[in-house]
């Protein structure tokens, strides 16, 4: 996420959380209306940040005594810097001098600062002077297989975006795939029972069978829910029921739990129970977190006729609309966030424990923008 500092003089003051601005519009806005901070302000903010290094370098001694001792001053070094900068025309404020993402900021203006998700305040004092690619790990290398089976043995993958009887490999004569979907509809939105459902499936197989019409192989389904599933019309085959440790909230796929050696969590120190044995000693999951994949669902919403073409095209539409002053926002996409979005992008940590976020070849990415379709996720944490 990108993130604007203002500086104006209004928010020169303010700690980086309440100066920071929604867009770049707003950015260029405040400078408009409050100006430049005063040199009375850039005095007070200057000895503020001193006193703030002075706090931090006592803060380090004391955590790392082994590391060599800097001489003094050195740390106060950008804060100097800061005092260089806000005398020039743009002020960049006291926010970036650790340089982190300098170039890109104010968009021609030389106002304010754009920083990509830098920790407050560190990146200042401490500049980052290593920097490594965080890895973000894609599943539980301990159950790694598991994670990749959809939960039905009836099915694999392909089967997650093709129905058996449509598909290849199991593909059943149009006749049975109707008397399928006559049970599905009538127990669906007929309400029959179950059982009577099935009852008039298996009588219209028996019809088929009598015509010569029953297939060897694949053997019809004589269950509604076999039917269903066949036919691709079964919601429950989409939910993976996760058991969670009632303590420490550790899941575990339901594969995983037929094959844990005890009911304890897995987890070190952890004291929780992860199952408990029904009746016919079957594990029955002692808390269940159903869930749907969401990259699985939406590759299913996109094999439905006519759903891409619903999605925007977002290539080649205008930046900087919200530039004119008399521009009507009417949806999402006429922010300018919305063309700032990124692909081609890995996350780094720095040393000092600043993060960001660069091209792999050292750029900026690619727009996301540019592409006719692409996925970008937003998690709310804790909102
Ligand atoms: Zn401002
Ligand atoms: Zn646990």
């Amino acid at each position: 996420m990108v993130e604007y500092l203002c500086d104006c003089a209004s928010c020169y003051n303010l700690s980086d959380d309440d100066a920071r601005l929604q867009s770049g519009r707003n950015l260029r806005e405040h400078q408009k209306r409050y100006g430049q901070p005063t040199d009375a302000q850039r005095k007070r903010r200057a000895e503020q940040k001193e006193r703030q290094n002075r706090r931090q370098q006592r803060r380090n001694r004391a955590r790392t005594e082994q590391a060599p001792q800097q001489p003094d001053g050195s740390h106060t070094a950008p804060s100097e810097a800061l005092d260089g900068n806000g005398d020039g025309e743009n002020g960049n404020g006291g926010w970036n001098d650790a340089g982190l993402e300098g170039g890109e900021a104010g968009q021609g203006e030389g106002v304010g600062t754009v920083r990509r998700g830098g920790l407050a305040g560190a990146g200042e004092v401490f500049p980052d002077t290593l920097w490594n690619t965080v890895y973000i790990p894609r599943m539980d290398g301990e159950h790694a297989e598991e994670w990749d089976a959809p939960d039905d043995p009836d099915s694999d993958n392909e089967n997650l975006l093709t129905a058996p009887a449509y598909s290849a490999q199991k593909l059943e004569p149009p006749y049975i795939r109707m008397a399928y979907l006559q049970a599905v509809l009538n127990n669906v939105t007929g309400n029959t029972p179950v059982r009577q459902t099935e009852a008039n499936l298996r009588t219209s197989l028996a019809m088929l069978d009598v015509a010569r019409g029953l297939p060897a192989f694949p053997v019809p389904a004589r269950t509604l829910r076999t039917a269903r599933r066949r036919v691709g019309v079964d919601p429950d085959q989409w939910i993976i029921q996760y058991a969670a440790c009632p303590q420490c909230w550790k899941l575990y796929m339901p594969e995983a739990v037929i094959k844990l050696d005890s009911p304890s969590c897995t987890i070190p120190g952890c004291t929780g129970n992860i199952y408990m044995l029904g009746e016919k000693g079957k594990r029955r999951p002692l808390k269940i977190i159903p869930q749907v994949s969401l990259i699985t669902s939406l590759r299913r919403m996109l094999l439905r006729k006519g759903f891409r073409r619903q999605l925007r095209d977002s290539r080649g539409s205008p930046v900087g609309q919200n530039d004119d002053p008399h521009f009507v926002m009417k949806d999402i996409h006429d922010g300018e966030v919305w063309h700032e979005l990124r692909t081609g992008i890995k996350r780094e940590l720095g040393n000092q424990g600043n993060v960001r976020d660069i091209g792999h070849d050292g750029g900026e990415g690619s727009r996301l923008t540019e592409h006719r379709l692409g996925l970008h996720m937003t998690v709310n944490l804790d909102w």
